[in-house]
């Protein structure tokens, strides 16, 4: 009997562990996905959460209801290493045999040494560290009604990409409703993006940029481009250009790194990440696939494919497929990704995207429906719906 050990309950270690299961029968092989929480975190929608305007149970979903059914074993600890040499994985709670393993431990935030930054900014990769942003920026308003202290009213995202931009949109939808909660007059408040490169969300249309920017703007953030952030000595973070701004609350969404488990590892890697041929394993192990944000993966272009869920979602499944076929000796499948467009909420009422391989631009509502009608999508590929009931 073989062992299977998938590492990561992502949207990557997820689909990769109900995909093996439609191939591979009970006796050929033992699943065990291993997550370091009990729940499959919807990453998406984490700007949601931060914002108060989702409840935890919509982004956390069981992972044993997910697996119900499913002839998966589920542990939840955390790994702490790979030695590939004895083919075992390290835990928290002990060792796993593997004869076949997969990595989708996805990725982290990235700090670049910016002095300040990993002390004292808020990143947002997780459910715990969503609700910790959703807390402090209440109690920044609370203490702000006492103390009318600006660096209380001031709420800074570092980052201009698809995160940041998320979360700058919910966070200016929500900002009326919080100033008559805490009877702040809105103009009081400053929101800032902080972005390095030239425009906002890079990687999308100019056009569309352009128009998030505007959008955000009519609801009183105001965008600082191509301008890095130098420090964060709390609370005064310093830019590139000289300008300093006071401020209690950066959230940070301004990169990722490798996880430091496959960082760690003597497999190939590159930034942290696992470099791996068109068939998804590791170009150093061939017994180890890598798929989600874990993976450096190259498209024809040379150009490593972005970190993304949609992304992930289908590395996944490509890997689960892989794990079957290189179980039968049968030919493995190369990777072939399929881009389905961009999407960036800019809060509850509207949103930027392109669709498909022309790159069709949306804007507003019809883009904040596809934003929508993507999440259900996937929720209803995962049978996630089922899992929200109790
Ligand atoms: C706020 C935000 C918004 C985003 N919006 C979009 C979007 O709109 N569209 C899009 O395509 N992408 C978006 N992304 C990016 C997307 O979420 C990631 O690319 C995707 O989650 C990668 O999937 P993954 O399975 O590789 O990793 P993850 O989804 O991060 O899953 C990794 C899993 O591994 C677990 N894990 C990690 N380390 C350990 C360990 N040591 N031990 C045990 N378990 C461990 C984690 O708990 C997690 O369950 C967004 C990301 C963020 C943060």
């Amino acid at each position: 009997m073989k062992q299977i050990v998938i590492l990561g309950g992502g949207y990557a270690g997820l689909l990769c562990a109900l995909t093996v299961r439609k191939f591979v029968y009970d006796n050929e092989a033992v699943v065990t996905l291993i997550n370091r929480s009990p729940t499959h975190q919807l990453m998406t929608e984490l700007h949601r959460l931060a914002a108060g305007n989702l409840p935890e149970q919509a982004v956390a979903l069981s992972l044993t209801k997910l697996l119900k059914g499913k002839r998966v074993q589920l542990v939840t600890e955390e790994v702490t290493g790979i030695d590939t040499e004895q083919r075992e994985v390290r835990t928290n709670g002990g060792d796993y045999s593997y004869d076949y393993l997969v990595i989708a431990l996805g990725s982290q935030t990235a700090f670049y040494d910016i002095p300040g930054l990993e002390k004292h900014s808020l990143p947002l990769k997780s459910i715990h560290e969503a609700n910790r942003i959703h807390a402090h920026i209440r109690q920044s308003l609370a203490r702000y009604k006492k103390t009318r202290q600006q660096a209380d009213a001031t709420f800074i995202v570092g980052g201009g990409g698809l995160s940041g931009i998320e979360m700058m949109g919910e966070i200016a939808d929500m900002l009326p409703k919080w100033c008559d909660e805490y009877h702040i007059e809105p103009v009081e408040v400053s929101l800032l993006v902080i972005e390095a490169s030239p425009s906002i969300l890079p990687g999308f249309p100019a056009e569309l940029a352009a128009r998030a920017m505007t959008s955000l703007e009519r609801r009183g953030v105001e965008c600082i481009v191509g301008v890095p952030i130098a420090s964060y000595h709390y609370p005064v973070i310093l830019l590139k250009n000289g300008q300093s701004i006071a401020t209690h609350t950066l959230i940070w969404t301004g990169g990722i790194q490798g996880n430091p488990v496959v960082a760690s590892s003597n497999i190939e890697t590159q930034r942290g990440r696992a470099i791996v041929n068109p068939y998804l394993q590791s170009t150093s192990h061939n017994d180890i696939f890598v798929a989600g944000d874990s993976a450096i993966c190259s498209q024809d272009n040379g150009l490593p494919l972005p970190p993304s869920a949609q992304l992930a979602w289908q590395m996944g499944e490509a890997v689960g497929y892989n794990l079957y076929a290189v179980m039968n000796d049968m030919p493995l499948q190369p990777f072939k990704p399929v881009i389905y467009g961009k999407l960036a909420s800019l809060g509850r009422k509207d949103a930027v995207a392109t669709l498909g391989k022309n790159d069709r631009q949306l804007k507003g509502l019809p883009a904040s429906l596809m934003k929508e009608a993507s999440k259900a999508k996937y929720l209803t590929h995962i049978r996630g719906l089922q899992a929200y009931l109790h």
